[in-house]
């Protein structure tokens, strides 16, 4: 067994173990592997092991690593900033998006998805952590932004996903944890019902899982201490 697929039994069984503990089924919650920073060989591993699902966060490498992979059976999701003049290789190459924090961003993706593709799935980003964190929508905002993406046509409006502040504090984790569920609630009580929740990476996957996460975002765990540093990037800048 490589260490990849040593890594994924191990992370499995933490989202498993956090499921349980929270009376969740563990089948709701489903592993993203964030592939960014390693090589096309990493996610044949990864791929090898049974692992789907791939996020990257760079437009350039994620498209020369997709073209290397080559493997229809995986499916991509773009979790990274997005800038305008980048939509267009993302609206071609990912199965999801889910880093929309403005209009004018799901409106690009949605009149430069292909007709012959199945609609984009998307996530809004919400800024849970208030000043700590750059990226992502103000939660007061939510719900004008959700009407604006549910209505455009090549999109479908899946959820809403978070990068709190890095923190060990697994009370402050829970509570933006919980700040993006109750955001989902809010919109389901105005007719907007979105199934999942993007929330929760190495550090905090438990503390996610326990909050509602239905899908995971892990990369360190699963790849191994990115090469460079990836604290801003992460943190939204
Ligand atoms: C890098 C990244 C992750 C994975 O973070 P790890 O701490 O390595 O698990 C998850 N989500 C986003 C948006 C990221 O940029």
């Amino acid at each position: 067994m490589t260490s990849i697929s040593a890594n994924l039994q191990a992370v499995s069984e933490r989202i498993r173990d956090a499921a349980r503990a929270a009376g969740r089924d563990p089948a709701a919650v489903r592993l993203l592997a964030v592939s960014k920073t390693w090589p096309a060989q990493s996610v044949r591993e990864a791929a090898a092991a049974g692992q789907r699902a791939f996020g990257e966060n760079y437009v350039q490498e994620a498209l020369a690593k997709l073209a290397e992979v080559d493997d229809p059976a995986l499916e991509w999701h773009f979790i990274g900033p997005l800038q305008s003049n980048k939509t267009r290789a993302v609206a071609q190459h990912f199965a999801w998006v889910h880093s929309i924090d403005r209009l004018k961003l799901a409106e690009r993706l949605s009149a430069q998805r292909d007709v012959h593709l199945p609609p984009l799935n998307v996530c809004l980003q919400v800024n849970v952590s208030g000043e700590d964190s750059k990226s992502g929508v103000a939660p007061d905002e939510v719900l004008p932004l959700a009407r604006g993406v549910a209505a455009l046509p090549r999109l479908v409006l899946r959820g809403l996903m978070c990068i709190p502040e890095p923190t060990d504090d697994v009370t402050l984790q829970r509570r933006r944890f919980a700040t993006l569920r109750g955001l989902r609630d809010t919109l389901a009580a105005e007719g907007i019902v979105l199934d999942t929740l993007s929330m929760g990476m190495s550090h905090d996957l438990e503390a996610a899982v326990a909050e509602g996460a239905t899908l995971v975002r892990v990369g360190t765990a699963i790849f191994g201490a990115r090469p460079r540093s990836e604290s801003a990037a992460v943190a939204g800048g």
